[in-house]
């Protein structure tokens, strides 16, 4: 037997289940197997229910990873002119402004200090119409940002675009199946996620949820269309002829993924969304505690910010970046720092999806950490 790898504790990809390791790994199918399409057409329904979503809203799986979702996401919505805000809370969010700012997009950011979120005010005030520019066409925001470890709360954000006539769109690869997002009751618009992190799988596949009234703003867009495998309007066929198990191309799917992906989200709904967010908050609260009797003090300005799904931690005084190597060699991978502001001064741990069910694999990511500082090993609370 080959030594198994050390935990992998990153903020994604994850340690996935043992049954969603079989499903990726059984003999692949082809894209008209009657086991994929009924896979594909189960996820494409668990879907919704995963983001508590409406039955008009339509589910998109594409292969590629979180970086497409958010690149369909602009590229459907967003034409030269178009106003737009970004509600900025790290590294991910200024991905967001570059690629609008490359579709065109007048590109308006509210932004605060590192580890903090811009207030529901500052947001409505960048809403409001100026002068010559007309009405804001969407708000893009980052659910979770990953580089900090910041949550927003998207319902204010989602009903402030209401008001205003704005389309809203949440980028949660680093949250969706881990931290509420009501799709429906919230009126949101787009929730795109991928499949490494809180879904359980390996990566591979971008996953996105379409409102319709998103939809038709792509449907009703003025000027050329978007590049081909971005464009919601040719996959729509494929999705929905997945959705009534018939067989469809346009161009190939990830299939060992998919067989993945109902495993994956099976496991996820097996208890229901509101266990599973519990979980998640459960395992956060009690890393807190014992990333807190360590004296790693964490990046999100206040506790109500710190996301469920990983913890970023600042190097208490006197420790560098070779703790993250020092971890290492007690068997468990964190990530460094990714925020340019912060970068070298922080590391951060994930705690989603499998790993969640597993206190074990919590535990012995609590005694690395303690053993890589020359502390002693807290208790972590059970449940
Ligand atoms: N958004 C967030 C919040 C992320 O955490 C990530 C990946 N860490 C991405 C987008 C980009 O996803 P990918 O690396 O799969 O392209």
């Amino acid at each position: 037997m080959p030594e198994r790898p050390p935990l992998l504790m990153i903020p994604g990809p994850i340690e996935v289940s043992p049954a969603v390791l079989q499903a990726f790994t059984a003999p692949p199918p082809g894209h008209l197997a009657p086991r994929l399409i009924e896979a594909f057409g189960s996820s494409l329904e668990m879907m919704r229910r995963v983001w508590l979503a409406a039955d008009s809203s339509l589910p998109f799986v594409v292969a590629g990873a979180g970086t497409l979702a958010m690149e369909m996401a602009v590229a459907n919505l967003i034409e030269a002119g178009d106003r737009t805000v970004v509600v900025n809370t790290g590294y991910f969010s200024d991905r967001l402004t570059e690629m609008l700012r490359r579709c065109g997009a007048d590109v308006r950011e509210v932004t605060t200090e590192v580890g903090d979120a811009p207030s529901p005010e500052q947001v409505a005030e960048a809403l409001r119409p100026t002068g010559g520019g007309g009405p804001v066409k969407a708000l893009f925001a980052t659910h979770v940002d990953t580089s900090t470890g910041v949550r927003i709360d998207p319902e204010p954000l989602a009903a402030l675009a209401r008001e205003n006539g704005a389309l809203s769109v949440f980028d949660g690869v680093c949250a969706t199946a881990a931290e509420r997002f009501d799709m429906e009751d919230w009126g949101a618009d787009v929730y795109l996620t991928a499949s490494q992190k809180a879904i359980g799988l390996p990566p591979g596949l971008a996953m996105l949820l379409v409102s319709a009234r998103a939809f038709e703003v792509r449907a009703n867009r003025g000027s050329t269309a978007p590049p081909m495998y971005l464009d919601w309007v040719e996959w729509r066929p494929i999705m929905e002829a997945y959705e009534q198990r018939r067989p469809a191309y346009f161009s190939t799917p990830a299939t060992n993924l998919i067989l993945a992906l109902a495993t994956g989200l099976g496991e996820i709904l097996a208890g229901g969304m509101e266990e599973r967010f519990a979980l998640h908050q459960r395992a956060a609260r009690n890393l807190r505690e014992a990333w807190l009797s360590l004296g790693l003090t964490p990046v999100p300005v206040r506790p109500e910010l710190a996301a469920n799904t990983l913890s970023a931690l600042r190097f208490p005084a006197g420790v560098d970046g070779s703790l993250i190597g020092r971890i290492l060699e007690h068997g468990v991978v964190v990530a460094g720092g990714l925020h340019p502001a912060i970068r070298t001064e922080y590391f951060r741990v994930g705690h989603m999806g499998y790993a969640v069910t597993r206190p074990d694999m919590l535990e012995s990511t609590v005694r690395a950490v303690a053993r890589a500082l020359g502390r002693d090993v807290p208790a972590i609370p059970a449940g």
